[in-house]
């Protein structure tokens, strides 16, 4: 039994007839078994996937796949598929089952591949941790007492473990890219809007992307060429041609690299961290290109501004779960004697967890008449401040390269009493999603005890290509 890394050796096998795709679904299904404990999927498409896997291997007899098939993968928990569950971690959406299916999907869908299952992640998408899902905590593979980061901890872990070949996660703050970084593999967040948010359930809709983890640049690249471009259903999303992403190449020129002196210098990032981005920055100077140390003014304003920005827009796009129109309705409330107010508050109490719950306050405080201007207002405007630092700084630069996080994955319940050090946990992912900028972390080494650390690059908009390159060039 072959655990494959990559889609081109999948690909390579299923053409010598190595294995087929109805084997390949076979062995992913063994291994999720074998690794329940890891609590990744929350749930399995196995008979479909099986059926889907038959289908594939005739249309590759035939000669008529896609460009997807013998690609197996799995969603996260909050991207709808018609007709299958969707419940974003969450209680409040107990028994409810998608209506659509999100472009996304669908365009990976239509390439043929295969869905295996939805996979665990924080409630709403909130978190950083995998520690907020109604289902329970993910635990990462390289040591089941720490956690896989979050929020797309079950699609990070369940590359890791080779329990598919890659998975489709959304990133807010970092979700695609702290969890990558904590397993070891590669996670790319694109530019905002390059991706339709058409069928993701929307947490703060002006930092949502949907963003692919896999275990190499190549895979991320593929999966993100066919699901972006223009969706009649979401018109945030970008007219700009989408190119061969993982066909990019680098310019001919010695590159200018910028990375964040914080990185390496501050006494906050782990040792092993710093050093091994140091070794990186050393191993970029070697092969020619110009390095250099830059400081970002407002990194202090970073997490404070995602923080009201996002929980003021999370307070605004959760209060359509309000037990009546979806999920789950409070049964205490009973359908006599009780007055609407009390059923709304009844069933938001009991079907959303504490994180989410303290966002929605948090949310709602911020856009409060009383207290609007003083955070909503100057959240906006430390956005456009630090929009404005970011593009003076990507016109001296080609890349911005940081940490992907400050440590490695932490221990289960470690932070879960601190929502201040959860947060933190974010402080090199949250520029790129306040920015709109696309960002990839991928895998650099591990620490003493085996712990896997990420590196982050991060591109001027819509230059996903160049960061593949780079990426692979690394
Ligand atoms: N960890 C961050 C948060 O809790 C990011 C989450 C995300 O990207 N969805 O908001």
């Amino acid at each position: 039994m072959t655990l494959y890394r990559s889609f081109s050796s999948v690909q390579a096998d299923l053409k010598t007839g190595q294995i087929t795709c109805r084997q390949l679904v076979e062995q992913y299904l063994d291994r999720i078994q074998d690794t329940q404990h890891l609590n990744v999927f929350t749930e399995v498409y196995a008979d479909e996937a099986r059926q889907e896997a038959g289908r594939v291997d005739q249309k590759l007899a035939a000669g008529t796949a896609g460009r997807l098939a013998g690609m197996v993968i799995g969603i996260k928990d909050v991207l709808s598929y018609a007709h299958h569950g969707v419940r974003a971690g969450s209680r409040i959406l107990d028994n409810f089952v998608a209506q659509f299916t999100a472009t996304a999907v669908q365009r990976l869908l239509d390439e043929d591949v295969i869905i295996i299952g939805r996979q665990n992640c924080d409630e709403f998408a909130m978190g950083s941790s995998n520690e907020n899902s109604a289902f329970g905590p993910v635990r990462n593979a390289a040591d089941t007492s720490r956690v896989p980061g979050g929020s797309s901890g079950g699609s990070a872990v369940a590359v890791q473990a080779g329990l598919c070949l890659a998975s489709i996660g959304s990133d807010t703050g970092g979700s695609v890219r702290q969890p990558a970084a904590f397993c070891g593999v590669v996670g790319l967040k694109p530019t905002y809007g390059r991706v339709s948010r058409w069928g993701l359930i929307a947490y703060a809709s002006s930092f949502d992307c949907i963003g692919p983890i896999a275990n190499t640049p190549d895979d991320v690249a593929l999966l993100l060429e066919i699901m972006a471009g223009p969706d009649e259903f979401d018109s945030t999303v970008s007219s700009q041609p989408v190119s061969a992403y993982s066909q990019a190449l680098l310019p001919e020129r010695p590159l200018r690299i910028a990375y964040l002196r914080d990185g390496v210098e501050s006494e906050g990032v782990d040792q092993s961290i710093r050093e091994a981005t140091q070794r990186t920055i050393d191993q970029l100077k070697a092969a020619g290109h110009t390095v250099e140390p830059v400081e970002i003014s407002l990194l202090q304003y970073l997490l404070p501004t995602y923080y009201i920005l996002t929980t003021a827009e999370a307070s605004s796009n959760l209060s359509r779960f309000d037990g009546v129109r979806y999920g789950y309705r409070s049964l205490s409330t009973g359908t006599s004697g009780m007055d609407l107010l009390t059923l709304y508050k009844k069933s938001r109490t009991e079907g959303f967890g504490a994180e989410v719950r303290r966002r929605i306050l948090l949310g709602t405080f911020a856009l409060s008449a009383s207290y609007y201007d003083a955070y909503y207002t100057k959240a906006q405007q430390v956005r456009r401040l630090i929009r404005q630092e970011t593009e003076r700084l990507f016109e001296q630069y080609d890349f911005l390269l940081s940490p992907a996080t400050p440590t490695p994955a932490f221990r289960l319940g470690e932070k879960t009493e601190d929502p201040l050090q959860m947060y933190l946990t974010d402080i090199f992912t949250v520029q790129a999603n306040v920015v709109g900028y696309p960002a990839i972390s991928i895998p650099n080494g591990t620490d003493a005890n085996g712990l896997p650390i990420g590196i982050q690059l991060m591109a001027p908009p819509f230059a996903e290509g160049s960061l593949v390159a780079l990426a692979k060039n690394l």
